[in-house]
């Protein structure tokens, strides 16, 4: 089941050394980032009780979710597109055009789709470009 801020949760803390009572203090879905300890009040990172732990070793815990969250994570466009564009000046962005002569990590400005960036060339006359919504093959070089 999920967790968010505030659901109770038993936890091992580093500072009492045992396993206590914990409250989340963040969550993403599945994945338990932070509790708080009740009985010391401390803040850190989600540490599995460790009695319980033992015993989930033989259950095999599911790797399943956890492998399914990192992969949503991946090809999320957005962020994908935020990570390729850091630190460029969106100023040097040319204006789009069939005729315009593009190369890989080229910046562009499309009337329709927005900031783009050139991440290969997949044909002589084509390119494929990162948007912020998702990837488009767009044609260039055309005289
Ligand atoms: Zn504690």
């Amino acid at each position: 089941m999920p967790y968010f801020a505030g659901s109770p949760i038993d936890a091992y803390c580093t500072k009492c050394q045992k396993d206590t009572d914990h409250v989340v203090t963040e969550a993403d879905g599945l994945m338990v980032r932070s509790v708080r300890c009740h009985v010391c009040s401390i803040q850190e990172p989600f540490h599995s009780c460790k009695v319980r732990k033992r015993a989930a070793v033989k259950a095999e815990p599911k790797k399943t979710t956890k492998r399914t969250v990192t992969r949503k994570k991946k090809v999320d466009p957005a962020e994908q597109f935020r990570q390729a564009v850091f630190g460029r000046d969106r100023t040097e962005a040319l204006t789009y055009s069939v005729k315009m002569n593009l190369a890989t990590g080229d910046l562009i400005e499309h009337p329709r789709f927005g900031l783009g960036l050139v991440v290969e060339l997949t044909a002589p006359q084509k390119v494929k470009v990162l948007f912020q919504d998702e990837e488009r093959v767009l044609i260039c070089n055309r005289s």
